[in-house]
């Protein structure tokens, strides 16, 4: 194995090479992407540099490829950044909401069917069809029974509402055009 011939005292190696190994090794690689993402939900610093990095066209043309190869690992991965960033605690783990993902092709709501890959004439681009993650009542802790897959347009509109006030609000809406109408027939 490559490990065995290049260890890691090696000093003819440099610190790349070093890492290129260490990451070789099973359960490393998941270990320091791991601490990499904590890292970036909780040092702002940390994440300024890695925005700046990020805007990089070598960069950016990775980061489209491994949005293209794997789009609903991609979209849970980044989906659960965004809402650490935000102070959101997760007790549904990664494994369980690309599940959910898997097995939501509509949207909750209005039942469209949800763009994944969201890569449109060769661009990527979000839409109003593009898949985003709703706390169902807007709790600070994520679990599997609280959140769903919602298309942008929907989340949009629900925004920081409960289901229960969200149809309420459409009953509203709903019984009040339904009157008007039935006023103007008369
Ligand atoms: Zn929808």
């Amino acid at each position: 194995m490559v490990i065995d011939k290049l260890p890691l005292n090696n000093k003819k190696l440099t610190s790349a090479e070093k890492m290129r190994i260490w990451r070789s090794i099973p359960g490393n690689k998941e270990k320091a992407n791991s601490r990499r993402r904590e890292r970036y939900a909780n040092d702002l610093e940390y994440r300024n540099k890695e925005i700046l990095k990020r805007q990089n066209p070598i960069y950016k043309k990775k980061v489209e490829l491994a949005r293209r190869k794997k789009p609903i690992n991609f979209w849970v991965r980044n989906v659960r950044d965004h809402h650490k960033i935000k102070g959101h605690i997760f007790e549904v783990s990664f494994d369980e909401m690309v599940k959910l993902c898997h097995e939501s092709k509509n949207c909750k709501i209005c039942h469209i069917p949800v763009s994944w890959d969201y890569v449109q004439s060769g661009i990527t681009a979000r839409t109003q069809q593009s898949p985003t993650l709703d706390r169902t009542n807007n709790e600070k802790v994520l679990r599997k029974d609280n959140i769903q897959i919602l298309c942008l347009r929907c989340n949009v509109t629900k925004g920081d509402r409960t289901m229960k006030d969200f149809i309420e609000y459409c009953n509203n809406v709903a019984e009040r055009f339904l009157i008007k109408k039935e006023v103007i027939n008369k």
